[in-house]
């Protein structure tokens, strides 16, 4: 595991206090190395130099150049990374825990993503001055779009290097500059992006990338008055704390939260293609996904049969290290998230709810936080297990009658993120996606998701949208010029 500092004004830096965050592979729970814990001194230095990076006036600071010129950076950036793949998935799935076919999936998005933003990038200099009609010929008018400024991006773990590109590439396309704060229970690739940064020569200050815990890290970054904007991916309790700091200093945020996603399956479907996607929906990065469809909603009369089908597949997924071929499942990412998975699967069986497969860990695994891919059923509304986000392998089931019942419990939850239905009646998929409360709804598959589609979340998911045309325009402001002729 590479030993890295803070990457502040295009430099390493070591953290003032030298104090550092162990690295834990969750695979075998073994120490392999250690990341730096920025504080809000590191930060203050940070937010200077990319203010610094950002005013215009020199003719070469970063929000004054072209798209185009930017774009090419981000190419740059984007060919590094394809170079570097092999070496980065790795990294990725020994400190995450993702199985290495989904790390190297990860891999192959970050490096699209890089590219998409750099073709927005070049279109954005004839979208600059846009004229605006207007009801009187003594003025005329038109918007100037600038980038909004120095911008805090605070990121999860369980995409460790694309959650973070999500608001990256955006970010440095717009013109903004940039903080990173990466979660500090999986950082490693963040950190090489530092390294391919200077690699492709990134001008200094334009992106910094620090790595720490939270309050220590993160919460300077949201309060610190030259901070534009904070874009923020992780959990709703810390959204909020990130809004209410926001507040303060009327801080734009956007805030991309969790959710409890439903997959609706109807009793016309082929059986298998529904089960295939239900466990990818569920299972996928081991659970760990914010759009996880984790409640299941089956038609009755096909509940059985189909639940069935579902153990049987269960049984055969191949849980091991995310470094075995063929691994399906990896490791929960730290202890702590290990064992608050075990609780929701404890508290449902205490609160009356029935285990159809797994709840326990693997047998065949002594170390690791790993856990068997569960099926929940008798289930009721008010149970904290249909109630709040599990972020592990766990699918919980409800029946319906009714397609106004499947609606009914589809939108029973304050999250509004995502949601799949399954059938062959695709007016009836039609009718669904316009019912359910959502900001990505997933027709005949779950989870598949595009950087050409914007992201993001309805209730308590967040508000704001990453991705697409729109995930750069978070990062712009729309200014009027209105002239008396
Ligand atoms: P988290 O909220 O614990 O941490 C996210 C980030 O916020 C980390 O970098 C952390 O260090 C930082 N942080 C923590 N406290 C902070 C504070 N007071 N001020 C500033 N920063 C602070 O979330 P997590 O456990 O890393 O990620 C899992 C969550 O992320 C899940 O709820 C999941 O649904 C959500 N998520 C959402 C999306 C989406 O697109 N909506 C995508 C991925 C993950």
């Amino acid at each position: 595991m590479p030993t890295r500092q803070l990457f502040i004004d295009g430099e390493w830096r070591e953290p003032v206090q030298r104090k550092r965050i162990p690295i834990i592979n969750p695979a075998n729970e073994q120490t392999i190395g250690d990341i730096p814990a920025a504080t809000a001194e590191e930060m203050d230095i940070a937010v200077e130099a990319a203010r610094k990076a950002f005013f215009r006036n020199s003719g070469k600071d970063w929000s004054s150049t072209t798209g185009a010129h930017r774009a090419k950076y981000l190419r740059a950036i984007a060919a590094k990374i394809k170079d570097r793949k092999v070496e980065l998935v790795e990294l990725e799935a020994i400190d995450s825990g993702k199985p290495l076919e989904e790390a190297s999936l990860d891999m192959d998005n970050v490096i699209g993503c890089f590219e998409y933003f750099a073709g927005i990038a070049e279109r954005l200099d004839s979208e600059q001055r846009t004229p605006v009609s207007l009801p009187m010929e003594t003025f005329k008018c038109h918007l100037l779009k600038e980038p909004i400024g120095v911008v805090g991006l605070i990121s999860p773990w369980n995409y460790p290097l694309l959650m973070a590109i999500w608001k990256v590439a955006p970010a440095l396309a717009s013109g903004c500059t940039a903080i990173l704060k990466p979660s500090e229970l999986a950082s490693v690739t963040c950190l090489e992006l530092a390294e391919v940064c200077m690699e492709v020569g990134l001008p200094p200050g334009v992106l910094n990338i620090l790595t720490g815990l939270g309050p220590e890290a993160g919460a300077p970054l949201v309060t610190h008055p030259h901070v534009a904007k904070i874009s923020f991916t992780g959990s709703d309790t810390t959204g909020v704390k990130i809004m209410t700091a926001a507040a303060q200093l009327v801080k734009p945020v956007t805030l991309e939260l969790g959710g409890k996603s439903p997959i609706v399956v109807f009793e016309d479907v082929d059986l298998d293609t529904a089960a295939e996607w239900t466990l990818f929906g569920c299972f996928w990065t081991n659970g760990q996904i914010c759009s996880a469809t984790s409640r299941l909603l089956v038609h009755e009369s096909i509940a059985t049969t189909f639940l069935e089908k579902l153990v049987k597949w269960c049984e055969k997924i191949k849980i091991s290290d995310p470094l075995e071929e063929g691994c399906r499942l990896g490791p929960i990412v730290s202890r702590r998230q290990y064992e608050k998975v075990m609780k929701y699967i404890s508290t449902a069986k205490e609160e009356g709810a029935t285990i159809l497969c797994g709840g326990a860990r693997p047998e065949h695994l002594e170390k690791g936080y790993f856990v068997q891919p569960t099926i929940i059923t008798d289930v009721k509304t008010s149970m904290q297990i249909w109630i709040e986000e599990v972020f592990g392998p766990v699918l919980c089931v409800k029946t319906f009658a009714t397609e106004d019942e499947a609606v009914e419990l589809a939108n029973d939850t304050h999250y509004g993120l995502a949601a799949a239905v399954i059938s062959k009646d695709l007016d009836r998929c039609e009718r669904m996606a316009k019912a359910f409360q959502v900001g990505a709804v997933w027709v005949n598959c779950s989870q598949p998701c595009f950087y050409q589609a914007p992201w993001g979340g309805k209730k308590r998911s967040g508000f704001g949208r990453e991705l697409g045309e729109r995930g750069l325009d978070i990062y712009l402001n729309v200014k009027q010029v209105t002239r008396y002729v």
